[in-house]
């Protein structure tokens, strides 16, 4: 067993393989389609846009229906009333107005997929609105911050089956983001473009091409855990050409069609530089096989049942059975 420190962030993780567990013994026997409303009652669905806030964009299929569409959340964490400026009272009362905007996007009309069964098109379709949307949200007065995230599954937050992400923008810059930027900051070049040149190297490397590297990091949090990073040092989403985006896509699906192996819940989330800030973009995958407890809630160190070199080699198809 091992204890190993985050590249950049200070985080903990014991790495403590259970002995002679192999990858396909992580398999998930959760069904998520259990409650599902089917597509007649899904808001998602085609035919029910009425049941949805007012659309704010979409692609067209060309066939005058939608490959893409998004709109406001129903239920938003955040909306654009009030104050956003964050105050302090008494010493210890900080608070502002939970001020942003909190958009769904649904990724596919079909209501029978889910993110691992999108081709590579319909994956880079789902990137330039990521890109599209951050560029219009982040450009917004006031907003520090848009969040892109993908909850898959139960586990992983979902509670709409229909296959969606969701953004969030915030009058903040959040907290994680700002831990890797300023751990950035103590080196005396970007830390990520050394450990992309590493790990190229290495036996966490899972897949690499001249634009991206996909590799599971050294302290991995979650079973499986996998990062993409882009090579050189690209700081937003702008940064990315359409066929840089089309790349990034190859690079998700493959580590899609082995989470759906799995059969896994999981969280996809995106980082990348605020305005006026430098860090190098990347994208995570957060694997919800394991349930972080009582000592992860207290002490901030996470029990790894999976080595990272393990979870390279089964997103590679190198392990043995
Ligand atoms: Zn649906
Ligand atoms: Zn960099």
């Amino acid at each position: 067993m091992e204890l190993r420190r985050g590249y950049v962030v200070d985080r903990w993780v014991i790495v403590a393989e259970s002995r002679g567990k192999r990858p396909h013994q992580f398999k998930s026997d959760d069904d998520i389609y259990a409650n599902d409303p089917g597509p007649e009652k899904c808001f998602f669905c085609p035919g029910n846009e009425g049941m949805t806030p007012q659309e704010i964009g979409r692609v067209d299929d060309g066939k005058g229906g939608w490959k893409l569409r998004w709109f406001p959340n129903k239920f938003a964490a955040v909306d654009k009333k009030g104050n956003p400026k964050i105050d302090t009272h008494d010493r210890f009362f900080t608070f502002a107005d939970a001020y942003g905007d909190h958009e769904v996007i649904v990724e596919t009309p079909d209501h029978s997929k889910q993110m691992y069964d999108l081709d590579e098109a319909e994956l880079t379709d789902l990137l330039k609105v990521y890109r599209g949307r951050i560029d219009e949200l982040g450009n917004q007065p006031n907003i520090k911050y848009v969040s892109v995230f993908k909850n898959e599954g139960k586990k992983a937050g979902t509670s709409i089956i229909h296959s969606h992400s969701q953004l969030i923008s915030l009058n903040t810059v959040p907290p994680r983001v700002r831990h890797k930027i300023e751990g950035a900051k103590k080196f005396p070049s970007c830390p990520y473009c050394d450990v992309v040149k590493i790990e190229a190297q290495g036996d966490r490397k899972v897949y690499e091409d001249d634009t991206f590297l996909t590799f599971t990091p050294y302290a991995s949090r979650f079973n499986f855990e996998a990062w993409i990073f882009p090579k050189e040092h690209k700081k937003t989403f702008m940064d990315f050409s359409d066929d840089e985006l089309a790349v990034l896509a190859s690079h998700i699906k493959r580590i899609l069609v082995k989470l759906k192996e799995l059969n896994a819940n999981f969280n996809m989330v995106i980082y990348y530089s605020p305005k006026g800030e430098d860090l190098h973009f990347h994208i995570e995958f957060l694997p919800r096989i394991a349930t972080h407890a009582g000592f992860e809630l207290e002490t901030g160190v996470i029990i790894n049942a999976v080595a990272p070199e393990v979870a390279a080699q089964f997103y590679k198809g190198e392990h043995k059975e």
